[in-house]
C-alpha cells in the first residue's frame, strides 16, 4: 500500500477528529456512524480510513497497517509507545485519569495507614504504575467498562477511570480523589511509515498541526 492508512475509532473521536482531518484536506465517503464499512475511502485516492475499536488503534499503527491514527492519551499509554512517534496533541476528546471511590471512603487514610486497596480498571498498567509511585499497596481488578460499578458492589475500593464532567461519578455517589493524568487525543505516527513515507506523510502531519493550532493551542511534543 503506497498511499496512507489512518486508524481511528467511531464515536467521539471520529467526531472531533473529522474538522482536522477536513482541515488536512480528507474527507470520508461515508460516515462511520451509519456504515457498516470498515474501511472508508475519502476524496483522496491515496489516503483510505479504517474504523477500528478505540484501544486497538495503537496495536494497528504499531504494526504498520495503519501509517498514522488517532487515540486517547489513556490508550497510547495503556499500550505502551514502543514503536510509535507521537508528534502532536491533537487537543481534543480531553479529559482526566481520576482515582474515583465511593463517597465517604476515606482513601488519603487508607493509603496513609498502609492499607492494600483493591482497584478495579481497564488501564491495569496505568494504575499499576500510578500506585507504585505512590508506594501504594494494590490489588487490580481488570475490567472492560461500567467500572463505576465496582465500589458500589464490593468489588473493589477504588476505580481509575476517565472522568469528563463528574457525572456518572456524582450519579453512582462516587467521588474523584486523585488525578493521575490529563487526557487529550493525540496523533502517533509508524515510525517506518515515517521514513518510507515520508513526502505523503510530511504534508497531513504538517496539516493536523496547522488546524490543531488554528482551533486553539498547540503542543508538539
Ligand atoms: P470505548 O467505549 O471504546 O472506550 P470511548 O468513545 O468511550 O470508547 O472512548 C474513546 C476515547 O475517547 C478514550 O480512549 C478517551 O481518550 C476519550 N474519552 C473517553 N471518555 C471521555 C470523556 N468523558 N470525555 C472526553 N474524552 C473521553
Ligand atoms: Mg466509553
Amino acid at each position: 500500500m503506497t498511499g496512507v492508512t489512518i486508524a481511528l475509532s467511531k464515536g467521539r473521536i471520529f467526531e472531533e477528529t473529522a474538522p482536522l482531518l477536513e482541515a488536512a484536506g480528507i474527507v470520508a465517503a461515508d460516515d462511520p456512524e451509519r456504515s457498516r464499512k470498515l474501511i472508508l475511502e475519502t476524496n483522496r485516492p491515496d489516503v483510505r480510513l479504517i474504523i477500528v475499536r478505540a484501544t486497538d488503534v495503537p496495536t494497528y499503527v504499531e504494526h504498520g497497517a495503519a501509517d498514522l491514527g488517532i487515540a486517547g492519551k489513556d490508550v497510547v499509554d495503556e499500550h505502551g509507545g514502543a514503536g510509535l512517534y507521537q508528534p502532536l496533541d491533537l487537543n481534543i476528546a480531553r479529559c482526566r485519569m481520576m482515582v474515583a471511590v465511593r463517597e465517604g471512603y476515606d482513601y488519603a487514610q487508607k493509603v496513609t495507614q498502609g492499607a492494600r486497596l483493591r482497584v478495579a480498571t481497564k488501564y491495569v498498567r496505568t494504575a499499576r504504575e500510578h500506585f507504585a509511585a505512590k508506594g501504594v499497596h494494590v490489588d487490580l481488578i481488570k475490567l472492560y467498562g461500567s467500572m463505576e460499578l465496582a465500589p458500589l458492589v464490593g468489588l473493589a475500593d477504588a476505580i481509575v477511570d476517565l472522568v469528563s464532567s463528574g457525572r456518572t461519578l456524582a450519579a453512582n455517589q462516587l467521588v474523584a480523589v486523585e488525578e493521575i493524568a490529563s487526557v487529550s487525543s493525540r496523533l502517533i505516527v509508524n515510525q517506518a511509515a515515517l521514513k518510507l513515507k515520508r513526502a505523503r506523510l510530511q504534508p497531513i502531519l504538517a496539516s493536523f498541526a496547522r488546524a490543531v493550532a488554528q482551533s486553539g493551542g498547540v503542543s508538539v511534543a
